[in-house]
C-alpha cells in the first residue's frame, strides 16, 4: 500500500494525542471548547478526530488507543488496511477518516448492530 507511511505517521500522532489526552484527564480536555479554536482548514479530518478524542470518555479512549497500537502493528507486519473479519480490503477513504478501523463498513455495522 502506497499510503502506509501516510497512515504510520497519522496513527503516531494519533497515539500521542491520545495519551496527552488520558494525562491531562477528561474533564480537562472537555473544558476548553475544541470548535474555538483556530484549526489548520486543510486538516479538517484529524480536526474531526481530535474532536471526536476530546468528547470521548476515558475507557473509549483507551478503546481507541488500543486500535491505534494495534493498527501499527500490523503495518509492521503488512496486514494493515484488511477487514479483520471478513479479510477484505477497507476502502481507502475509510481509512483516511478513522485509520485505526479494524473492519469494514459492513462488518462494523454487523458488529454495532450486535450490541
Ligand atoms: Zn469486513
Amino acid at each position: 500500500m502506497e499510503e502506509k507511511e501516510e497512515f504510520r505517521t497519522q496513527l503516531l500522532e494519533l497515539s500521542k494525542k491520545i495519551k496527552s489526552t488520558l494525562e491531562r484527564g477528561i474533564d480537562d480536555a472537555r473544558e476548553h471548547n475544541p470548535l474555538s479554536e483556530s484549526r489548520d482548514e486543510a486538516d479538517l479530518g484529524s480536526a474531526t478526530v481530535d474532536l471526536a478524542l476530546q468528547m470521548s470518555s476515558q475507557k473509549t479512549l483507551l478503546e481507541i488507543l488500543n486500535l491505534v497500537e494495534k493498527a501499527l502493528k500490523k503495518i509492521e507486519t503488512g496486514n494493515y488496511g484488511f477487514c479483520e473479519l471478513c479479510k477484505r480490503e477497507i476502502p481507502i477513504q475509510r481509512l483516511r477518516m478513522i485509520p485505526y478501523a479494524p473492519y469494514c463498513v459492513e462488518c462494523q455495522s454487523k458488529i454495532e448492530s450486535k450490541k
